[in-house]
């Protein structure tokens, strides 16, 4: 038997400006997503992934997209059922070609589920989104996530952070694998609510905009089946083309802003680093289980 290698996925028109302003084309997002490979695709290898696609450039509206489109010849699928029942198809990435496909198909953004193709109904980390209101510094920002840190900490919860290439910052909680989507979402709400009750002039865990403003909105809810995250190192299609960028917790504070990291700095960044900023983060099994009888104790 012989073997046809598939040929590489091709970019094309890979001198159109996606960013304008910022004078990057879509051949310099290809060449950003293959520089970051090793350390972008395990955040996403494998899981259900919404992107959001920008076919006339980030000077036009995007959309985000979680189902595959016609003609695709790398990326993968998987058919799950949603929450309504009906089965459906997903963009579910496993390798290089499938994120440089995606990239020919004008993706810039990738946003994995917190659970794999092979265990989607057990998400393998949470995520806290922080959402800055109004008024809310950088620095009272980076001070709450370390807050939180701590209380994950007295939950015996460890947990890793990452600015998003936005307003905000997440941080995120490695889990073993036997954790359920309702654990998950249990033991978040709980939190996000005893934080908020805790530090009301501080944070919120309520959605509303009058809600947030002049404090941090705690967003549990990324952790439900069928909700995402962006992905680290992911580009984000936003002005000055910023990334989602996992930081050391002793390095947050060289961090000016939640999209301090971009294109450019990212790859300098990647070509300074020597070890991984979430060593440890793939390997790492926690339980909610003690988490949820603190956070929770009228249901464990
Ligand atoms: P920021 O720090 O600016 O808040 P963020 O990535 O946390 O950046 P949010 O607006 O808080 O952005 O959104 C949180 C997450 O919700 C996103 O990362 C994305 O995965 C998901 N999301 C947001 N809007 C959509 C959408 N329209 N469709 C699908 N997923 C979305
Ligand atoms: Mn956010």
């Amino acid at each position: 038997m012989t073997i046809t290698p598939r040929p590489e996925p091709v970019v094309t028109h890979p001198q159109r400006l996606v960013f304008p302003a910022d004078d990057i084309t879509k051949q310099d997002i290809a060449n950003y997503y293959q520089a970051v490979m090793p350390r972008f695709l395990p955040g996403i290898a494998s899981r259900p992934t919404s992107v959001y696609r920008f076919p006339e450039g980030t000077t036009k509206p995007g959309f985000f997209q979680k189902h595959p489109m016609r003609g695709l010849q790398h990326v993968e699928h998987i058919t799950l059922h949603e929450e309504s029942g009906a089965m459906a198809d997903y963009i579910c990435p496993s390798d290089a070609g499938a994120v440089i496909e995606l990239v020919q198909y004008n993706a810039i953004e990738f946003h994995p589920w917190a659970s794999r193709a092979t265990s989607l109904e057990e998400p393998d980390y949470l995520v806290f989104d922080l959402d800055p209101g109004d008024g809310v510094s950088w620095p009272e920002a980076t001070d709450a996530a370390r807050w939180i840190r701590g209380r994950l900490v007295e939950a015996s919860l460890q947990s890793f952070v990452r600015t998003t290439g936005g307003k905000g910052l997440h941080v995120v909680v490695p889990l073993h694998t036997s954790c359920r989507w309702d654990d998950a979402r249990q033991f978040t709400n709980a939190f996000a609510h005893g934080l908020a009750d805790e530090q009301p002039a501080s944070f919120t865990a309520k959605a509303s905009k009058a809600e947030r403003k002049g404090r941090i909105f705690i967003d549990y809810l990324r952790n439900t089946r069928g909700a995402t995250s962006v992905a680290s190192w992911s580009l984000r299609a936003r002005p000055g083309a910023p990334v989602a960028m996992p930081m050391r917790w002793q390095d947050l504070g060289r961090c000016a802003s939640g999209d301090a990291f971009d294109i450019r700095s990212a790859r300098r960044r990647l070509s300074r680093l020597r070890s991984e900023p979430w060593e440890g983060f793939a390997t790492m099994r926690q339980s909610l289980e003690k988490p949820l009888r603190i956070y929770a104790p009228s249901k464990a």
